[in-house]
């Protein structure tokens, strides 16, 4: 065990040092998931807490947002390409709507294979843990594989159209430079804004969020939000608000060729924030539940 997160610890350090150059095109930005993980990790309950600290490798230093990005980094790497279709859904061009049954899997019609089925697969993997009937899995990579997919599910163009992959072969200019549909999605809203209205500080970007969600817009939606009764099913409707807003905000309006600009901006950024938000309000949701619950059954032991 000790051997295993070690090396697991050398292969964090390797794929961080790896990846500095590497530009990451599916997933919201590092930035994204570092604000849901954030926001997450600052809703926790004790316990909940302090398993996700033991399960963090220590020169995090117990931030889970530290490593939120790891599994984009490593998904190129041969070890880790079965995790690269993980991180999306296509769905039938236009349908606009998410079905698990015909959308959830790989380019090779594998089952279950989409981010949808990850994040069942990943809260599974933690919930056998506290039972202590896992022994097999690495759990510090179910921990951020969940959180990190749990980020992805609601990035809108993370479930989007087949043909286009999700936005990635709409090419398109963002104010003055090329990027593409799923590109202004996961990165360039986000950047902009933290220019714009956050001089350049994650960190207050990552405050007015919370505000929003302690005592502002959001504060009522909290709990329609965390409403859960099966954890396992709760991520479909997560990929199905998504799959909606790709095509009422994302897609809408938008040609390949376009120059996209302050309309697009100030029309789409507060759905990014909700979004960051939700993801991370939920994953507390999953982390406070998964490690909670077996607080219940060790008392009721
Ligand atoms: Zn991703």
């Amino acid at each position: 065990m000790v051997i295993i997160r070690s090396c697991f610890k050398s292969i964090l350090v390797l794929s961080i040092v790896a990846s500095c150059w590497i530009l990451s095109v599916h997933g919201w930005s590092k930035e994204g998931h570092i604000l849901t993980c954030r926001i997450a990790q600052n809703l926790l309950e004790s316990r909940a807490a302090r398993e996700v600290e033991n399960l963090l490798p220590e020169y995090v230093e117990g931030d889970l947002s530290a490593l939120c990005t790891w599994p984009d980094k490593v998904r190129i790497w041969y070890n880790y390409r079965w995790s690269s279709p993980l991180h999306y859904i296509n769905t039938p061009d236009n349908a606009c709507n998410y079905n698990y049954m015909r959308d959830c899997h790989d380019q090779y019609g594998a089952e279950d294979r989409c981010v949808d089925g990850a994040i069942q697969n990943f809260t599974s993997q933690l919930q056998r843990y506290v039972a202590g009937t896992d022994l097999k899995h690495n759990m510090t990579e179910a921990l951020l594989f969940l959180s990190h997919f749990m980020g992805d599910i609601h990035q809108p163009m993370h479930v989007g159209f087949t043909s286009d992959e999700g936005g990635n072969t709409i090419e398109l200019r963002w104010f003055r430079r090329k990027s593409n549909l799923h590109h202004v999605w996961d990165r360039d809203i986000i950047l902009t804004a933290l220019a714009d209205y956050y001089d350049k500080n994650l960190d207050l970007f990552q405050r007015a969020l919370e505000r929003n969600i302690t005592d502002g817009s959001w504060t009522d939606d909290i709990p329609s939000w965390t409403n859960c009764s099966d954890l396992f099913s709760c991520p479909q409707t997560y990929a199905s608000e998504s799959i909606k807003l790709a095509c009422d905000y994302g897609y809408k309006g938008v040609t390949a060729g376009d120059t996209l600009s302050d309309e697009y901006f100030d029309s789409r950024l507060p759905i990014v924030m909700e979004r960051i938000a939700r993801g991370g309000v939920r994953l507390a949701m999953v982390l406070n539940r998964v490690f909670g619950e077996a607080h219940v059954d060790v008392a009721a032991a």
